[in-house]
């Protein structure tokens, strides 16, 4: 019979390879391999723009995209093509990116064939191995999307994109609109995904509680800049921007992760006319003169965690999270 564990490893057995990206109003974020890094902020703020700039969908206006070290810009087709392939984007609805007059066989199947990844005529066994790895009946291969319930197609989603053997998977929001509880079974496919295919991931979500349960680092953005970032446990434990820390202060329950995620006081500024200096200090509670004037650069405040506030030039000064009530 065939062992279609070997021949799924086999077949997206590669390296893992380092990917720098520089995308989005000057945004830095370097993201190692094998690292889940979580991309956090309110809607509107740029992280699906800088999602779909470092999955290859849409073009950076300006900024310097690295994959393996190398612009992404000036690498000649094939390898511009290959760096594509290796980034793949995992969306919120699988039912809007799922065609619905297609079969998962052909969902599944068509991004290898078509990039001569494996043969047609070995695509149905490809596709059951791949359907079989992320928890799918490879029975109902023939089936169409309509036919699988939102947690099933979000698997539909998964297949999908490890079957171009990526390196690279990009999340954007991909269990926010499932229930808790499958909720918890994708995010624990991603983590096993992870451990056996060594993949990196950049995992975009407004919500802060489902970040925490995944990421080896968290950054914060807002109105297209990255404010904060650090390895997770340090960001959890001594989150350093105001903005960061209101958000940390509504951390909704699981039972209210539902709930519209709007929690910072004050009104989003539109991104196409962002307010002056640090763009939030609107927003701010410890806003100063500085603060509408200058705009403040992500400096090292501790190893690994970078905070854009001018406070952190004032000794003593810097945002301190309020004391948690108990409800
Ligand atoms: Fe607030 Fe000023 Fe820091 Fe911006 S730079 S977060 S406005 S204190
Ligand atoms: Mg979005």
């Amino acid at each position: 019979g065939l062992d279609y564990a070997e021949r799924l490893a086999r077949f997206l057995g590669a390296n893992v390879e380092e990917r720098v990206v520089h995308a989005v109003d000057g945004v830095s974020l370097t993201i190692n391999p094998g690292e889940v890094v979580g991309l956090v902020g309110e809607s509107g703020c740029g992280k699906s723009t800088l999602g779909r700039i470092m999955a290859g969908i849409l073009p950076q206006s300006d900024g310097v995209m690295n994959w393996q070290g190398k612009d992404m810009s000036a690498l000649p087709r094939a390898e511009a093509k290959a760096a594509r392939l290796a980034s793949q984007m995992i969306f919120q609805d699988p039912m809007s990116s799922l065609n619905p007059r297609k079969t998962i066989r052909d969902i599944i199947g068509e991004a290898p064939i078509a990039h001569g990844m494996v043969a047609r005529r070995d695509a149905a066994e490809m596709v059951t191995a791949l359907m079989l790895r992320v928890g799918l009946d490879p029975s109902y291969l023939n089936r169409y999307p309509h036919q699988f319930s939102g947690g099933q197609r979000q698997r539909i989603g998964i297949a999908r994109a490890l079957a171009v053997n990526p390196r690279f998977i990009i999340c954007d929001e991909s269990v926010s609109a499932l229930d808790v509880s499958i909720q918890a079974q994708i995010l624990n496919l991603f983590m096993e995904l992870r451990q056996e295919l060594g993949l990196t991931y950049l995992f975009i979500s407004h919500d802060l509680g489902v970040v925490k349960h995944i990421s080896d680092r968290v950054a914060i953005m807002y109105l297209g800049r990255i404010v904060e970032s650090a390895p997770a446990d340090a960001f959890f434990a001594a989150p350093n921007h105001p903005y960061t820390i209101a958000l940390l202060s509504e951390v909704p329950t699981i039972k209210q992760r539902k709930r519209q995620f709007n929690p910072v006081k004050g009104e989003i500024p539109s991104p196409l006319h962002p307010p002056s200096g640090c763009h939030f200090h609107p927003r701010c509670p410890h806003a100063f003169d500085r603060c509408r004037i200058e705009r403040p650069i992500l400096r090292e405040i501790a190893a690994g965690h970078v905070s854009a506030c001018h406070l952190n030039e004032m000794p003593g000064k810097a945002a301190s999270p309020a004391i948690p009530t108990t409800a």
